[in-house]
């Protein structure tokens, strides 16, 4: 069963190279981090979010496998009524400890957290304001929230000042930031928003999805990248990301988190994270904390990578994470682009709107701390040769 309206609109994606598909994955034979087989084919893999290889680190791993053994799989009933185990809050402790946060507290995704703070964070009569850039559950979470949402020029300090001076006196005011922008890498001016929103008594949310276990000296988040006080904003991360594992928290103050468990509906109308997951989570900020050589191999890596296509004349945008956008304008150019390197052997996916804005579709390349030297290299001469023979560079 499905409505006629339906076959119109993916005949339509069809036909403007905009209709997207799964595509099937499996790990590499020799479990190589920075690899997959994607459809049945061997590949670089330039396009995960695990940026520190912890998916596949042998102590997550065995965290996980453990309190499957004690607690069994699944999370069993909401955190409120009886799915709050120990690994639970254990990792919300540690989570807060690591964010030098009062406290946190832990989502079952990212997207819920979101959707679930921005509806609740501010009275009814209040005022959301986000870059123009910011991640789709922020802009959906402003939406629903039915408050009066407003956006500022992608990191433009200037204009968020203008939409916050234009507000009705002491109306409550939440600015909502990425971290890290996740399609152009690039990090948001966090201390001239702070500093803005502090003149113009308003609070600041900041989303540090790709940037929680990357950027900081410590990997701690944006707070740390700028040495900015923690109390200062609201922070927010995904364990999914550079954590390898699944979910995601809110770390602040004591009561704001007491006021989430009571009212941030994205929270308790969900079942429990299994405690697996969390257990998981828990041993990859271990090992962040045990084993920072392995975030100074993820920013060799990068450096050496970003070096070599900027070298080649690709436009990287503002980058300056491990996530590197390469510029191409047109969609259908953009998949031609992304087809070429996967019968080479590497698997960058060419990113489209509505995920970008029109015009600007690109290849989103992400470098991790377990590439080898050797794929890399590779991965630069053939972007050097698919971009020639396109004209792109
Ligand atoms: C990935 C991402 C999310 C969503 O997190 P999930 O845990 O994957 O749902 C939210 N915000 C940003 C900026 C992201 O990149």
């Amino acid at each position: 069963m499905d409505f006629p309206f339906h076959h119109d609109v993916i005949d339509q994606l069809k036909a403007d190279g905009l209709f997207r598909s799964l595509r099937r994955v499996e790990p590499d034979p020799l479990g190589r981090s920075g690899r997959l087989i994607i459809d049945g084919r061997p590949a670089i893999l330039l396009a995960s979010n695990d940026y520190l290889g912890l998916a596949g680190h042998p102590r997550v791993k065995e965290a996980a496998v453990a309190a499957i053994q004690r607690y069994g799989f699944g999370g069993g009933a909401a955190r409120l009524i009886s799915g709050n185990a120990l690994p639970h809050a254990a990792l919300e402790e540690r989570i807060a400890r690591f964010k030098r946060a009062e406290a946190a507290l832990v989502f079952s995704t990212g997207y819920m957290a979101n959707l679930g703070l921005l509806s609740c964070i501010i009275p009814s009569d209040g005022l959301l304001i986000t870059d123009r850039l910011c991640h789709a559950s922020l802009m959906d979470g402003c939406r629903a929230s039915g408050r009066r949402f407003r956006v500022f020029d992608h990191a433009d300090p200037n204009h968020l000042d203008r939409l916050l001076a234009k507000r009705p006196a002491n109306q409550p005011a939440l600015v909502v930031t990425d971290g890290v922008f996740s399609m152009d890498g690039d990090i948001a001016p966090l201390p001239a928003l702070v500093e803005i929103a502090r003149r113009r008594g308003a609070a600041v949310f900041v989303d540090d999805a790709h940037a929680t276990g990357v950027i900081g000296k410590e990997g701690r988040g944006t707070v740390e990248h700028f040495g900015l006080e923690p109390g200062s904003v609201i922070q927010m991360g995904t364990l999914g990301k550079a954590l390898g594992c699944f979910g995601a928290y809110v770390a602040g103050s004591r009561v704001l988190i007491d006021y989430l468990i009571n009212k941030a509906k994205t929270f308790i109308y969900t079942t429990a994270l299994p405690p697996a997951v969390t257990a998981a989570a828990l041993a990859a900020f271990d090992v962040i904390e045990k084993e920072p050589e392995i975030l100074e191999r993820l920013r060799h890596n990068r450096n050496h990578y970003a070096e070599g296509i900027k070298s080649l004349g690709f436009d990287t945008l503002q980058s300056e994470t491990p996530i590197i956008p390469i510029m191409i304008g047109d969609s259908r150019s953009a998949l031609a682009f992304s087809e070429r390197l996967l019968e080479a052997g590497i698997f960058a996916p060419a990113i489209r709107p509505p995920t970008v804005p029109k015009g600007t579709a690109r290849i989103r390349t992400t470098i991790m701390a377990t590439h080898s030297r050797d794929d890399l290299d590779y991965v630069i001469e053939t972007l050097g040769k698919v971009g020639r023979s396109m004209g792109i560079v």
